[in-house]
């Protein structure tokens, strides 16, 4: 299967509102790892007003933003949400990171008591943790957890990166579609009280990881990238193994210090 030339699809949706904490490595670290193993990686950019094909995409990511910056794109969402819940269906591959994250859930409820309508791809609900609680906590730091997907099959399954939000995110505790993406080993989380981090629906991955997540973790890289590829041409791929020494060492300096 790997002898043609392969081909991939990306939405980075929203780069120009939703891009923090370093959001823009995750998409750097996928153009390379595509690129090391010579396979043909086409971006477009996707804005407020742009039109979303669900039929064009393999791969959708989008970084994470304040309250602010979500309020802008929470509209536009809405027009794109009939689109994107097929391409959802088509098995898409999406990571989402943190504001997005939140925003494919049923609502987020900001810190000055904004509900803001997702799309309810995920069934997650987000509060402020000055409005769930009555103070304000910023959750923010390295985190560490263990990768709690089903059928993740690497010798390496803990996640390293970093957070940074004051939302409190909550899975459905009753959900049939929705699990978590980890359990907390150090850090927050989706909350700071039940140990779940992230969300996952289908091939959606959601997560409060910012930008260090895919230069740190190669190994959910290329869990995301054979996702993609198998996805689109509908057989197994076998990656092409890469030197990942460097990345390793990022990661395991991150576990070190936990
Ligand atoms: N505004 C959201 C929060 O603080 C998201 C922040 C982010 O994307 N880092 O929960």
């Amino acid at each position: 299967m790997n002898k043609k030339q392969l081909i991939l699809h990306l939405a980075y949706l929203y780069p120009k509102s939703m891009n923090i904490y370093g959001d823009r490595g995750n998409l750097i670290t996928l153009i390379k790892r595509y690129q090391w193993r010579n396979i043909n990686l086409i971006i477009d950019e996707i804005e407020v007003g742009d039109n979303f094909n669900p039929t064009k995409y393999d791969f959708v990511f989008a970084g994470g933003g304040q309250d602010i910056h979500q309020l802008r794109i929470a509209e536009d969402l809405q027009n794109k949400k009939t689109a994107i819940i097929e391409s959802v269906n088509r098995g898409t591959v999406f990571l989402l990171i943190c504001g997005t994250y939140q925003l494919f859930g049923h609502y987020f409820i900001t810190s000055t008591n904004n509900k803001i309508a997702g799309i309810g791809v995920l069934d997650i609900t987000t509060i402020a943790s000055k409005i769930k609680t009555g103070k304000t906590k910023r959750m923010i730091g390295n985190i560490t957890t263990e990768i709690v997907i089903p059928n993740f099959k690497s010798e390496i399954t803990t996640l390293v990166g970093f957070e940074n939000h004051s939302g409190m995110t909550f899975i459905n505790k009753d959900s049939s579609t929705t699990y978590p993406l980890g359990r907390v080993i150090k850090g927050f989380g989706n909350n700071g009280h039940d140990k779940t981090e992230g969300a996952c629906y289908k091939n959606v991955f959601g997560t409060y990881l910012h930008g260090s997540l895919l230069p740190k973790n190669p190994h959910f890289t290329d869990f995301l990238i054979k996702k993609a590829l198998e996805n689109k041409y509908k057989s197994s791929i076998k990656l092409v193994d890469l030197n990942d020494i460097l990345e390793y060492k990022a990661h395991q300096f991150i576990l070190n210090h936990r």
